[in-house]
């Protein structure tokens, strides 16, 4: 049986954004969005996944884009759902092991896909 491993690291992104429509999210307000990136893989022969360093950079590459930003420049209904799937689309293409991406939005709530 092959076993794996998880490691997880954790950034953050403050960004503005503002839901059209919504009763309550419809005005332009900000968060900081805590996002978590889990990797999952088998250890190699020097006992580790992947470097976290490598996992770090790999996240900062592409949330860095986003930082201090309105999402609504991004997104036209930038909801934490659409938020984590736009992330999770930039990221898959550098990604070497199955991953799962959590964004909170403030302390609380969150996505994950
Ligand atoms: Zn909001």
């Amino acid at each position: 049986m092959i076993r794996t491993v998880k490691l997880g690291i954790a950034d953050h992104i403050d960004c503005a954004h503002f839901l059209p429509g919504h009763p309550k999210c419809g005005q332009l307000h900000g968060h900081t969005y805590r996002i978590e990136l889990v990797i999952e893989g088998e250890k190699g022969p020097d006992g580790m996944v992947l470097d976290f360093d490598e996992i770090k950079s790999g996240l900062r590459a592409v949330i860095r884009e986003y930082d201090h930003r309105s999402l609504n420049d991004f997104l036209e209904y930038p909801s934490v759902e659409n938020i984590c799937d736009l992330l999770r689309s930039k990221l898959e293409p550098q990604m070497r092991f199955p991953f799962t991406l959590r964004v909170w939005e403030g302390a609380g709530k969150w996505a994950e896909g």
